[in-house]
């Protein structure tokens, strides 16, 4: 007997934002469309392994500083208590779980059939899939979606389950009482604050000499003082460059300066993108030297029949632009106009306090020679932040000085990450300042820092 061989309009190879956006949409335009997911599940790293278990965890430790800062005003809820068993279950079943069980009855309604098992390419109409079940999928189309895995330390391996990476340090195995973390990236800081909040001495360790290399340093700065305040120490523009395990601890020598002993290594270095075993020899997909698979504005790959969307297309590897990739590619198999064409893809690193930027910044303004007008609202005076008992935040604005064209947004404060969403709208649908200075922005709330940073750029 030959393997079960099922055809369809569009085999979707990973079930994560991209993959399921991708095969929803298909569906809704009429396609009939197969997910085929390692995991026999959708959600990908954002569901299972990123975005949401990170963001329940990071709910909780704001909770613990909120707690700790209601000393200030007058309110002490004594020292907090955490109970690890309740919080994994809280997160696993009534946040993960709940949304996992959401997206798998979307898939039954719509009618997108879910296969477990690694998909291989065997040609540019059909795919291997190893799992229980071997079966083979002949497609019209295919689409990529098969995300990104974390990068490794290069020329330093130790195999110790002392030394984690961003999945085994959400699954929250225990609170080490030392903390390495290596990488002063999204991650870094994420989780970083998560330990520390739960009682972790975090030492982190950035190769570049400030935290997030590139994004703009005035919004960092209330981000890098509140984990000098959090972690244990901070070292910048440092390497580990040995962790060797020794009895019950993990040994780390940096470049320069000394040895230290801790508990657990958290490394997060970055992400790779998922193209190696896929069979690509088979096809005419072409991907670059370190695996990222190039599309066009469409989506589209070198091989006709093949799109790619999400983290192994390429940065910047976040959900929402992996979402919008995925309907594009469906509206475009589809036949109908689409195009990767957004001007911004927002970003949000969900950190205390939240720094959020979309669109052009200063610093690349400057790099490319271009002339931008800045506005910057602190947010001392801003009346709501000091309601909420945080001054610690900034609103920035860069503009067009000819047309008045909102061009970029950054912002830094409690609440940055929801705040993006009217810089996006703005640069993305050409609002001016004074669009942004005209509208009337309820008081008191943090949106009116916008609102106020426009009016500032309008006064010159
Ligand atoms: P993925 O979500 O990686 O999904 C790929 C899927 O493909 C997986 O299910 C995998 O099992 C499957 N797969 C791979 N190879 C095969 C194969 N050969 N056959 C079958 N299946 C296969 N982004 C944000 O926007 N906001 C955040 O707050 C955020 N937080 C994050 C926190 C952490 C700790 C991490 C690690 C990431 C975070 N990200 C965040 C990034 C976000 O998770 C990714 O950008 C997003 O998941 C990418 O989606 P994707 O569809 O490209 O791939
Ligand atoms: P990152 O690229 O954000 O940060 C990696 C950091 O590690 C960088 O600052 C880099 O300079 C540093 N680094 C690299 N090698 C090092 C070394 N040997 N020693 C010390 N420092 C070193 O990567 P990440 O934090 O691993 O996250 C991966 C990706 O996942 C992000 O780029 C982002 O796309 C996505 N993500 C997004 C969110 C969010 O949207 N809130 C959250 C988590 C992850």
């Amino acid at each position: 007997m030959g393997d079960l061989v099922i055809e369809v309009d569009v085999a979707v190879v990973g079930g994560g934002p991209g993959g399921y956006s991708a095969a929803f949409r298909c569906a809704e335009l009429g396609l009939e469309t197969v997910v085929v997911d390692a995991g026999k599940r959708l959600g990908g790293a954002c569901l299972w392994e990123g975005c949401i278990p990170s963001k329940a965890l990071l709910h909780v430790a704001a909770l613990i500083e909120d707690a700790e800062r209601a000393r200030e005003l007058g309110v002490d809820f004594g020292e907090p208590r955490v109970s690890l068993d309740p919080l994994r279950k809280w997160k696993a079943e009534r946040v993960v779980g709940r949304l996992a069980r959401g997206l798998a009855s979307v898939a039954k309604a719509k009618g997108v059939e879910v296969i477990g098992g690694r998909a291989v390419f065997e040609s540019s109409r059909e795919l291997r899939v190893e799992g229980d079940e071997p079966q083979k999928v002949r497609f019209t189309h295919a689409v990529i979606a098969t995300g990104s895995a974390p990068a490794g330390l290069p020329g330093l391996t130790v195999s110790s389950d002392r030394v984690i990476d961003s999945t085994a340090a959400l699954e929250l195995a225990d609170v080490p009482e030392r903390l390495l973390v290596i990488g002063g990236g999204y991650i870094g800081l994420e989780l970083g604050q998560v330990y520390a909040a739960l009682g972790s001495a975090v030492t982190l360790v950035e190769m570049t000499d400030g935290l997030l290399p590139g994004v703009d340093r005035a919004l960092v700065h209330p981000l890098a003082r509140r984990c000098e305040k959090l972690f244990a120490q901070i070292r910048l523009g440092a390497r580990v460059t040995s962790l060797v395990e020794r009895g019950s601890a993990i040994e780390a020598r940096f470049d320069g300066d000394g040895v230290a002993a801790f508990d657990r290594v958290l490394v997060a270095v970055g992400r790779q993108p998922a193209s190696a075993g896929l069979g690509l020899e088979y096809t005419r997909v072409s991907a670059d030297a370190r695996g990222f698979i190039g599309v066009d504005d469409h989506c589209r790959t070198t091989d006709p029949a093949i799109y790619a969307v999400g983290d192994v297309t390429g940065e910047p590897m976040l959900a929402h632009r992996a979402m919008r990739q995925g309907k594009v590619a469906a509206e475009v198999m589809a036949g109908r106009p689409a195009a990767f064409d957004n001007v911004v893809v927002p970003a949000v690193v969900f950190t205390d306090p939240e720094v959020a930027w979309c669109g052009l910044t200063e610093s690349e303004a400057e790099r490319e020679g271009r002339t931008v007008k800045v506005a910057k609202r602190e947010w001392a005076a801003a009346g709501r932040a000091l309601t909420l008992g945080r001054s610690d935040g900034l609103t920035k604005l860069i503009a067009d000085p000819d047309s008045g064209r909102v061009l970029g947004v950054g912002i830094v404060g409690p609440g940055a990450g929801e705040l993006i969403a009217e810089g996006a709208l703005a640069v993305e649908t050409a609002l001016t300042v004074e669009d942004l200075a005209a509208t009337i922005h309820a008081h008191p709330t943090l949106s009116e820092t916008l609102m106020e940073a426009a009016e500032a750029l309008l006064r010159g």
